[in-house]
């Protein structure tokens, strides 16, 4: 890729160390360690590497002495709850040689919480979340019993948050970003910051995605770009680093302004955009309501819709109809339609759309049929086959796609290619 060294300096590197048993057995997904790492690029602070330990004293210690071996700063999360298998404080303070001390003001606190929310005495396992390494600074913790600590010594700084995620994003944001915004400032003259847009794009895969931008890529610098595939298409992160949050911005609204154009209709919005709330707009908009008639996807296209506060403005309803008999009792296609060409067939989706467009007299319609799998696949109908119709006033547009995945994989890009299909034709793209 065409990346520039950044030109300032980041202002901070950082290590993460995610502590938890849970995390290393897959059963929890470590989103603290993303969710800090967005947080703290936003001010400047940057994670340059993160590692995940179990919970035991010796590797946490290790983990940590190693992380400040290399950046001086880390940040930990969990492992400082009450019980006996929540060590992290212990492990990082035996790194700085600091005993623990019960801190008096916190204990109160601590009892005052359980008597006045909890309304009962507190526990004496929780006494030890009063223990507080010498030294250390409390970070108050309003969510929960386990403050974060701020250790800062000869080995480094060290900041330990709390593992449950929403105590962990309140100490972070209230204790931790202000006093990094402090140290950075303290640090360098110009901060420099590192931020993102993400540009969600659909209906293309990722390599042509890439073809088709080729030649603007190396364009972009010092933005950087990243494919990032999923069920819902491909999101483009555009990154930039080391430059003022001004120019970050203006570096970034160049880089999207030049390749919108060229991603045409298959960019549906930018960041967090949800395409079913895209198409709602584009309904209301025109004035619109909708309808569906979902065989494979069972309801997904209704719920993505639903999801969307307010959408009940254009929303009429759907039909599930999953069996052939439905399709025809409830939808009205014609029985020898479905014998003569199977139930995931452009005449069915066709009828389907025109169904349940009339049922709920309704000016837009999606309707999908396909063979989700594992079993139904035919040689020329192979598991992963999509017929898929939109219907915008008296246009209907029907589509075949042949999608790639399990059938949860199948059911969900289904969903999110009707929804494509509608908003294609909604915004009048040829191009399908
Ligand atoms: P702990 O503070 O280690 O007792 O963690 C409390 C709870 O927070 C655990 O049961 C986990 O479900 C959750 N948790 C801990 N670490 C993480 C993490 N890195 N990401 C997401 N959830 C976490
Ligand atoms: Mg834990």
């Amino acid at each position: 890729m065409g990346h520039e060294r950044p030109t300032v300096p980041p202002a901070m590197e950082l290590e993460l160390v995610t502590v938890g048993t849970e995390l290393l057995l897959g059963s929890t997904l470590d989103t603290n360690a993303s969710e800090i790492a967005r947080t703290l690029a936003s001010v400047g602070a940057r994670v340059v590497r993160r590692a995940t330990v179990g919970d035991d004293g010796k590797s946490i210690r290790d983990a940590v002495g190693d992380a400040l071996s290399r950046t001086g700063f880390v940040i930990t999360t969990g492992g400082l709850g009450p019980t006996h298998d929540d060590v992290t404080k212990r492990a990082v303070a035996s790194l700085f040689d600091a005993p623990l001390e019960l801190d008096q003001e916190y204990l109160r606190k601590l009892e005052e919480r359980f008597r006045a929310l909890l309304r009962r005495p507190m526990p004496p396992s929780n006494r030890s979340q009063a223990e507080v390494p010498r030294g250390a600074v409390v970070l108050r913790n309003q969510r929960g019993t386990a403050p974060g600590l701020w250790l800062h010594g000869t080995p480094g700084t060290v900041v330990l948050l709390p593992g449950v995620p929403h105590e962990m994003r309140h100490v972070l944001a209230e204790q931790v970003v202000p006093r990094l915004r402090k140290e950075i400032e303290a640090r360098e003259d110009s901060v420099s910051v590192t931020r993102s847009r993400t540009l969600r794009t659909t209906g293309i895969a990722e390599s042509a995605l890439a073809t088709e931008l080729e030649d603007l890529q190396s364009r972009l610098a010092p933005v950087t770009l990243a494919y990032l595939p999923g069920f819902e298409g491909t999101d483009l992160r555009l990154t930039v680093s080391g430059v003022s949050g001004e120019e970050a911005r203006a570096l970034l609204d160049r880089a999207a302004g030049s390749l919108r154009p060229a991603l045409g209709a298959h960019c549906y919005g930018e960041d967090d955009t949800d395409l079913a709330a895209v198409v709602i707009d584009r309904l209301r908009e025109r004035r619109m309501r909708l309808a569906v008639a979902e065989s494979c996807t069972g309801g997904l296209v209704g719920a993505r819709v639903t999801a969307v506060a307010g959408s009940s403005d254009v929303f009429a309803g759907g039909v599930i109809c999953y069996d052939d008999p439905s399709k025809t009792r409830d939808l009205l296609v014609p029985a020898e339609l479905i014998a003569t060409h199977g139930a995931v067939s452009e005449p069915v989706v066709r009828a389907m759309v025109d169904g349940v467009t009339r049922r709920f007299d309704t000016a837009a319609g999606i309707s999908v049929t396909g063979i989700a799998g594992p079993t139904g696949g035919t040689p020329d109908k192979p598991v992963g086959t999509v017929w898929l119709c939109a219907r915008v006033a008296d246009s209907d547009r029907a589509v075949v796609r042949r999608l790639p995945g399990d059938r949860d994989e199948v059911r969900q890009r289904s969903a999110q290619a009707a929804l494509d299909l509608l908003r294609r034709s909604l915004e009048g793209f040829e191009r399908l």
